[in-house]
């Protein structure tokens, strides 16, 4: 084994670690750099190391040779990985053997070392928000400085027309800043959703399409133009959208919802608007929103008419089981391939999606019985089918065991002090940034962001009485019912969250 090299595929610590035996040596000493999930406080999707191979060869075999000569090392190697790599891949290996392990040690942390300094080597971070940079060279360095400054100092939009409702004001405004919405689909339906909320100020998008745009969509999906044929179209929506309100922050999730993703998507999320254009992702989000006790708006379209409904966690709201009992399996209504569409009436039925999520949001939604809204636009008539909960659908919160089992998981306050004066500690497990809309009186010291907790940076406490409090009561009670599921009692959620405390 050459003493530096490259690989394209995948790093073999256990062969390299073999070609280092050496009878006089005593200890071994190995450095692995993995590819982990964030930098800079950036989650990162996956990286692509690149390399100027002739040089970098040169330039590694000389660290590996000096460090062999400086430490009195018997034998020394390292080989870089190049190409595209996934999070918890071996990025880089090292490895030393030697006589004694002290000079073992000190040889290998002087490799990667000089390896990261000296050695032309770049990196390529893909961002969860669709955005990429290289990184770990200086004009890479500072042309990502440069974009993060331009993202700061692009002007926000005007928000003065919405907020001059009554029923918005600043503090609507705040709620819209502070809410999160997982879209899934960003076709006909979903364009129109992700402009409007994003043009409305809402804080975090997350855009979930496993598509890319074709030409064929262009005509009802005008978020896109003729020059992103071919792009992925979760990537383009987030650019589109960084462009219409820099303020926002888009999560793209380049691949459909499916069985193995769509608990944790939407578990992320206040709230989840349906915009796919088939049955089967339809009964998929429906079962993970009941699942998670989110609010749901989906909407369909078949020629010229288009349906919508709202779920909300409620006992007395329908779910799409409850209205189509029988969930008809994909492929048995056309699809817009098949039927022929145009393209005003997704816009249409994206734009009431929209409105829905917007009154959830800032509490405008009137919860009257649940029902199905079908707007034909043919005809321009309106009707609603009112669809009760359907007692025989064992869907909703009171048929999940986790909340019968054990005492009541959420509790209604008018205001914080109440809840203190009851002998609970408030958790705040909102995100740093939700926090700067807080009123005086509102604010938590305990601060354990809902993503620090999920990622391990922070530990909800072991012991007590806490009562854990977000913007909607929404993550809190996911994440107070988690914590009962792992056993530990003495936590509940605030019911309705910061937003339903008396003003
Ligand atoms: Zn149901």
């Amino acid at each position: 084994m050459d003493a530096f090299n490259f690989s394209s595929s995948p790093l073999e610590p256990e062969r390299y670690r073999e070609a280092l035996g050496d009878p006089g040596a005593g200890g071994y000493a190995s450095f692995e750099g993995w590819v982990r999930d964030h930098n800079d406080g950036r989650h990162v999707t996956r990286l692509e190391y690149e390399a100027f191979e002739a040089l970098a060869l040169k330039e590694g075999g000389r660290i590996v040779s000096d460090a062999i000569e400086r430490f009195g090392v018997l034998r020394a190697a390292s080989v870089h990985r190049i190409g595209s790599l996934a999070i918890g891949e071996l990025a880089v290996w090292v490895g030393v053997s030697a006589a004694h392990r002290d000079e073992a040690f000190a040889a290998c942390r002087y490799i990667i070392d000089e390896i990261k300094h000296r050695v032309p080597i770049w990196k390529k971070e893909y961002y969860v928000d669709g955005d990429s940079g290289w990184v770990n060279c200086e004009r890479c360095a500072v042309a990502a400085h440069a974009h993060v400054e331009h993202a700061h100092g692009a002007r926000a939009p005007d928000y003065s027309r919405q907020i001059a409702l009554p029923e918005v004001g600043s503090a609507g405004q705040a709620r819209l800043g502070a809410a999160s919405v997982l879209v899934i689909g960003a076709g006909g339906l979903g364009g129109p959703v992700l402009q409007y909320l994003a043009a409305a100020g809402v804080g975090r998008l997350g855009i979930v399409d496993g598509d890319c745009v074709e030409a064929s969509n262009l005509h009802r999906q005008p978020l896109y133009g003729t020059a992103d044929i071919g792009q992925p179209k979760a990537a383009v929506a987030a650019a589109q959208l960084a462009r219409l309100n820099p303020e926002v922050r888009c999560e793209v999730i380049a691949e459909a919802a499916s069985q193995g993703n769509v608990d944790d998507l939407v578990r992320g999320y206040d709230l989840v608007v349906e915009c796919t254009d088939n049955l089967r992702a339809k009964f998929l989000v429906n079962d993970a929103v009941v699942r998670a006790g989110k609010p749901a708006v989906f909407a369909s379209i078949y020629q010229y008419e288009g349906q919508l409904q709202t779920y909300r966690p409620e006992p007395h709201s329908a779910c799409l089981r409850c209205v189509w009992p029988e969930a008809p399996r994909d492929g048995l209504v056309g699809n817009c391939a098949e039927a022929g569409v145009l393209g005003p009436v997704p816009g249409t039925l994206g734009a009431m999606q929209a409105m829905q999520a917007l009154k959830l949001i800032l509490g405008l939604d009137d919860a009257r019985p649940s029902g199905v809204v079908i707007v034909d636009l043919l005809s321009l008539d309106t009707r609603v089918i009112r669809a009760p909960r359907d007692p025989r659908c064992d869907h909703g919160p009171d048929a999940r065991p986790e909340r019968s089992a054990v005492e009541p998981l959420e509790l209604d306050f008018t205001t914080l002090d109440e809840a203190r004066a009851a002998g609970y500690e408030l958790v705040d497990i909102r995100e740093a940034s939700e926090r700067r809309f807080d009123r005086p009186g509102t604010q938590i010291d305990l601060h354990l962001p809902l993503s620090e907790l999920l990622d391990g940076r922070a530990a909800f406490p072991v012991a007590g009485r806490q009562l854990i409090v977000c913007a909607h009561g929404v993550r809190s009670l996911a994440l107070a019912e988690h914590l009962r599921a792992q056993g530990r009692d003495g936590v509940w959620s605030m019911r309705g969250g910061l937003a339903g405390l008396s003003p």
